[in-house]
């Protein structure tokens, strides 16, 4: 049976594989589920990898869906407690011994059921273990079904920083089964939302005009909005990803609002600004208006995209000024450090209109500081 709010995208590379979006795509009662599922398992063996959250709503369904595929299936599962704080090198190497007890062979199946967090250890458990095994990542939230599935990044953090240890290691396949996306708290769907924006904002100007015309259905998670906006995201950095598989140009574009927001999550820490905190969709958002507003004053686009783009974060519940506290010197600070700085000054992802952006090196610090300056709020 094909449903009429399925979506597929492929992404192409040394080992293609599909990205299929749509609801209720883990319901074990659909031949289509079975057989997509079925034909991605090469051996006897699958680990389900989850989080505390996740894996209580979701993994009875994986379970079900994997048995149905493959009922000589042997099956183990690992919950690693939730939270960013856990994507550990510690967690990691007990994901890895969940492989040995279960006896994975080379042919195993690591079935990533989470969000980012999971998928980024899991995926790198799979890359790992034997030298690489198969991953399928099957997103929970909505950022890892527009970006962290997709692209083949997979890592943990150190103590030093965010994503030191990891390796490239494409999945399988990809399954976003967007009716998961109800039980997702209302934050995460709107830091979710902030890399949505970010892709049209990025590639495509019509589809930041379908995401103000459809806000509200995805505010209200309507699976047929939410397919269609996860798809888009999905062909666009499918696209770039397939050009630029190892990161060593344009795939700095995603990267929009992020100089400046890994600069704001970065400093907030530090000032221990700790519950209130912004998580990383709330600091790209900001991040993406602080460089609608860069490239403004630097003569490159006009103030009304900006304008619009703020409009569209705000209607997303989205914040767009820069929290009290954060002091523009030391985020500077923060982003010299940036490995995106050079000896010739700061560099940005910058536009000239939706749909138009570039990297731009050699940014001088003034200019950072008078964008600041106007954003305090
Ligand atoms: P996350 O995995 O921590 O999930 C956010 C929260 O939502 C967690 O508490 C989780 O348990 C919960 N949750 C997940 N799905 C749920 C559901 N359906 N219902 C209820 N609760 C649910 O965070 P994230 O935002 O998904 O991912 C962030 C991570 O992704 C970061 O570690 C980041 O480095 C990584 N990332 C990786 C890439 C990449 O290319 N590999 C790209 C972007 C981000
Ligand atoms: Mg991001």
């Amino acid at each position: 049976m094909h449903h009429p709010t399925h979506r597929t995208v492929d992404v192409a590379g040394d080992v293609p594989y599909a990205i299929t979006i749509g609801p209720g795509l883990l319901d074990a009662a659909h031949p289509d589920n079975v057989k997509r599922l079925a034909t991605v398992l090469r051996g006897r063996h699958a680990l389900i990898v989850s989080d505390s959250h996740v894996a209580p709503l979701y993994a009875e369904r994986a379970a079900a869906l994997l048995h149905a595929a493959k009922p000589q299936l042997t099956l183990s599962r690992w919950v690693m407690p939730a939270g960013e704080q856990e994507k550990t090198l510690a967690r990691f190497a007990e994901c890895l011994d969940a492989l040995a007890a279960l006896g994975a062979t080379r042919d195993a199946t690591v079935l990533a059921l989470g969000g980012g967090v999971v998928g980024d250890l899991a995926g790198f458990a799979a890359a790992c273990w034997m030298r690489g095994i198969d991953c399928v990542q099957v997103p929970t939230t909505l950022l890892a079904m527009v970006d962290s599935s997709v692209g083949g990044k997979t890592a943990v953090d150190l103590p030093q920083g965010k994503n030191l240890v990891g390796a490239f290691h494409p999945p399988r396949a990809v399954i976003a089964d967007t009716t998961v996306l109800r039980t997702l708290p209302d934050r995460e769907l709107r830091a979710g939302l902030a890399e949505v924006v970010k892709y049209g904002a990025l590639f495509d100007a019509h589809f930041l005009v379908w995401l103000e015309a459809h806000a509200d259905a995805l505010l209200a998670r309507d699976d047929a909005a939410l397919a269609e906006a996860i798809a888009r995201c999905c062909e666009f950095k499918a696209d770039v990803v397939a050009r630029d598989p190892y990161e060593h140009g344009q795939r700095a574009l995603l990267n929009f609002g992020h100089t400046f927001g890994h600069a704001i999550e970065a400093e907030q820490g530090y000032a221990g600004v700790g519950r209130d905190a912004l998580n990383h969709g709330e600091a790209v958002a900001i991040g993406m208006v602080l460089a609608a507003r860069l490239s403004t004053l630097l003569d490159l686009a006009p103030a009304d995209h900006g304008d619009r783009l703020q409009d569209l974060l705000l209607r997303f519940g989205l914040p767009t000024r820069l929290p009290g506290g954060l002091d523009a010197r030391a985020l500077i600070a923060r982003m010299r450090l940036d490995k995106k700085a050079d000896a010739h000054g700061l560099r940005f992802v910058l536009w000239e209109r939706p749909g138009s952006a570039h990297v731009v090196s050699g940014v001088g610090e003034e200019a950072v500081r008078a964008v600041f300056d106007a954003a305090a709020g």
